[in-house]
């Protein structure tokens, strides 16, 4: 047991998860959260109830003896399950190997496991209903709305993309770095309930996508058999249709014929989810830099705040938690238990800074290749060229997968790789009209020379 104490402000997916790793090396952790205890409240409905869980975080949750609990509450989803206007289907797998899928989970189900996990440890204490408003970057003070101030030793801003902590720092750091930018595109979240066994109305097992360009939606599977919808559209109509567009049940009623047909049938409550749920806005945050001296840190959205495009934001969070955790061991161990804060923040964000930025960027194209791409026929040639090789080659991994599935590959160099591999695999495909067609052995070898 070290005597520092370590403040926490955020006890959402990576904040709780940090206060498990550290209470395990011995530290007192304060956990301030700003909304009331999920484990005796009821959960916001409307934003993000399922979300896919990856490589990268059950990577980070193994590290804290999580991943298993967690995955028997999750649903395995093995590939996109395209649906066309007409109501035909086409599933197109994630990876050409066994045993690489994405994993929908409870955001609640997780939250509430991390802070029962956490709790278990004597050492952690998590404070609800303290909104921290200010921090004094001088000083290392903390503000809350109750009106109480607080100086830990070090503290810890994972309180998401409107992180008060990170508005301080950039209103007192001199030339602070901070971009937000927002997609045009809003999102609302919808329901598919089980069916009338308590079964699942659509494919279990996958992803569900309606692409239209302009817009889409999708559908996770959750543990009770349900689905939650999520439809991204525009905010406000221009060359596609809007939610502006969208003000009565008829226009609503409408829309969603046309577009999702197939859907329709099952979703009883569209009505009321699309008028009593809010409508979310999108945008990925960069800052810098993400501490001030020693003192504070942030980390998650607080830091880098990305569109769910990739599915990675909770799982790069938690990623941020795992890296997190081992510099500060690998400190310790040098310097018999004391950790010197400002030396592991600052190597922390020259780790942690190029990838994060790399997911933002790929997390956005991701956004464009979803809504449009995947409808493409020389994009689902290049998927299934990818499968193939996937089944071929040990050595290959398309993008997707390097992100998804390569926990232990930066983020930057799945991008770097990644782009330079579709491009030439988008062109071999525009050249070909079957997949099945092309030379697997002559593309594998090109690829390889992208590499060298
Ligand atoms: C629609 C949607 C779908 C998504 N899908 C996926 C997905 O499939 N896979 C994936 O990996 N990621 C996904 N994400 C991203 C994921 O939700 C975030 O990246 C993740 O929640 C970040 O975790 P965090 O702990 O940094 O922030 P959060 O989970 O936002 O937690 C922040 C916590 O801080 C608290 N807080 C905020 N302000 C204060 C304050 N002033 N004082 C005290 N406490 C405060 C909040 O109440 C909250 O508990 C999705 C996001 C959205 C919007």
């Amino acid at each position: 047991m070290t005597d520092q104490r370590i403040t926490i402000v955020g006890a959402g997916l990576a904040g709780s998860l940090l206060a498990i790793c550290l209470a395990r090396r011995g530290y007192s952790v304060t956990v301030f959260e700003a909304r009331q205890d999920m484990r005796s409240s009821v959960v916001e409905s409307g934003r993000s109830i399922n979300l896919a869980l990856s490589d990268r975080g059950i990577a980070a949750l193994r590290q804290v003896g999580m991943d298993e609990y967690m995955l028997k509450e999750a649903v395995p989803m093995l590939g996109r399950m395209i649906h066309d206007t007409a109501g035909g289907t086409k599933l197109l797998p994630y990876s050409g190997r066994e045993g690489e899928y994405i994993n929908s989970v409870s955001r609640a189900g997780l939250n509430i496991a991390l802070m029962n996990e956490a709790e278990r440890n004597p050492n952690v204490r998590f404070i609800f209903n303290e909104r921290c408003t200010d921090y004094d970057v001088a000083s290392g003070e903390l503000s809350f709305d109750s009106g109480r101030t607080f100086r830990p030793d070090v503290t810890i801003a994972a309180d998401g993309a409107g992180s008060p902590i990170r508005q301080a720092m950039q209103r007192q750091i001199p030339g602070y770095e901070f971009s937000s930018v927002f997609l045009d595109h809003g999102y609302k979240e919808l329901h598919i309930p089980p069916g009338p066994g308590g079964g699942f109305q659509l494919e279990k097992n996958a992803l569900h996508i309606w692409p239209r360009h302009q817009f889409m939606m999708i559908a996770l599977p959750n543990f009770d058999g349900s689905f939650t919808c999520t439809l991204f559209l525009a905010q406000k109509a221009t060359d596609g249709p809007g939610f502006d567009g969208l003000k009565s049940e008829a226009a609503v009623f409408e829309f969603f014929e046309k577009e999702f047909p197939d859907a329709v049938p099952l979703m009883p409550t569209l009505i009321e989810d699309f008028f009593g749920n809010p409508t979310g806005s999108l945008g990925t945050v960069k800052c810098w830099p993400w501490s001030a001296d020693g003192k504070a840190l942030l980390i998650g959205d607080a830091a880098h705040a990305v569109v769910p495009f990739y599915g990675q934001g909770m799982n790069c969070s938690f990623e941020d938690v795992r890296v997190l955790d081992g510099l500060i061991a690998e400190d310790a161990a040098t310097k018999n238990g004391d950790v010197d804060w400002a030396s592991v923040f600052a190597k922390y964000g020259q780790v942690r800074k190029t990838n994060t930025d790399a997911i933002a960027d790929m997390a956005e194209e991701n956004f464009y290749e979803m809504r449009d791409r995947v409808a493409d026929p020389i994009f689902q040639r290049k998927r299934e060229l990818e499968t193939r090789l996937e089944q071929t080659y040990p050595d290959y991994f398309s993008k997707y997968s390097m992100v998804t599935f390569r926990e232990d590959l930066p983020y930057s160099i799945a991008k770097a790789r990644g782009n330079a591999q579709d491009e030439l695999l988008m062109e071999i495909c525009s050249a070909a009209a079957n997949a099945a067609e092309i030379g697997l052995d002559e593309v594998m070898e090109r690829i390889r020379d992208l590499d060298s």
